[in-house]
């Protein structure tokens, strides 16, 4: 018998109008399976970030269904989905927000707040988290004292010390050089080696490049466009 394991996410025939009646999402599908390594990108304005606070529950849809972790999310209260959201997910975004005057392991360590890890046990996987960015060594330096690849490396530490089912990432090289991006990149592929669902939003088809699944959105429309082995890095 084989036994096919359910989606991490799905997303069915979602709609989302803002308010003052922009249509940022008209009708996505969407399932990310465990292990998949994807890349949703788009042009300015096509509704990427709209779909990743969907992805996320840190937005309800007008219409249409988001599944998380086995649940139908709109049947849940706002603080059932917080600790779904806490569980399963973690986040990275385009600048890091980190706590200016939490050192990098307290930084880190704010990952587990909501995912009902014990204090004494919290500095501990944020010490592992950071090590597997390769940032141990900065445990105890503030976010001012660190490089902004540094920064965003230690908000990735965050997404994962409360290991999810999956991390959602807009555009996280979105603020830093060519060089530091492509690092920060080589850790998501690491990361994802290692066995971390990832689902990452970017503008930039040479970042969606390295990624082995490719769906493309525009206007609000989502297509697939590639499913199999990441292409060569430009
Ligand atoms: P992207 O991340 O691809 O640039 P967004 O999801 O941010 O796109 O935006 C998609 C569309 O929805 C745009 O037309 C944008 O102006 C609009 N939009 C996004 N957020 C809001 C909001 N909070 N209120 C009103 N309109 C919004
Ligand atoms: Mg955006």
């Amino acid at each position: 018998m084989t036994t096919v394991s359910p989606p991490v996410l799905r997303l069915e025939a979602v709609r989302r109008v803002h308010p003052g009646g922009v249509v940022a999402l008209r009708g996505v599908s969407l399932e990310v399976a465990a292990g998949d390594d994807l890349a949703i990108v788009g042009p300015s304005g096509s509704g990427k970030s709209t779909l990743l606070h969907l992805m996320g529950t840190l937005d309800r849809p007008t219409s249409g269904i988001v599944h998380l972790g086995g649940h139908d999310t709109a049947g849940l209260r706002d603080a059932e989905l917080s600790r779904l959201r806490a569980r399963q997910l973690g986040f990275v975004f385009q600048h890091s927000h980190l706590a200016e005057r939490l050192d990098a392991v307290a930084n880190v360590a704010t990952g587990l707040l909501y995912a009902g890890v014990p204090r004494r046990r919290r500095r501990a996987r944020a010490l592992e988290a950071l090590d597997r960015v390769g940032l141990a060594h900065r445990a105890g330096h503030l976010p001012g004292q660190l490089s902004g690849g540094e920064r965003q490396r230690v908000g990735i530490a965050r997404a994962l010390v409360n290991e999810p089912a999956l991390v959602l990432a807009d555009e996280p090289t979105g603020a830093l050089d060519q060089a530091t991006g492509r690092q920060v990149l080589d850790l998501f592929r690491e990361v994802h080696a290692q066995g971390t669902t990832i689902a990452l939003i970017t503008h930039d088809p040479g970042v969606a490049a390295v990624f082995s699944r490719r769906v493309e959105i525009r206007d609000g429309v989502l297509t697939e466009v590639a499913t199999g082995v990441a292409g060569a890095r430009a």
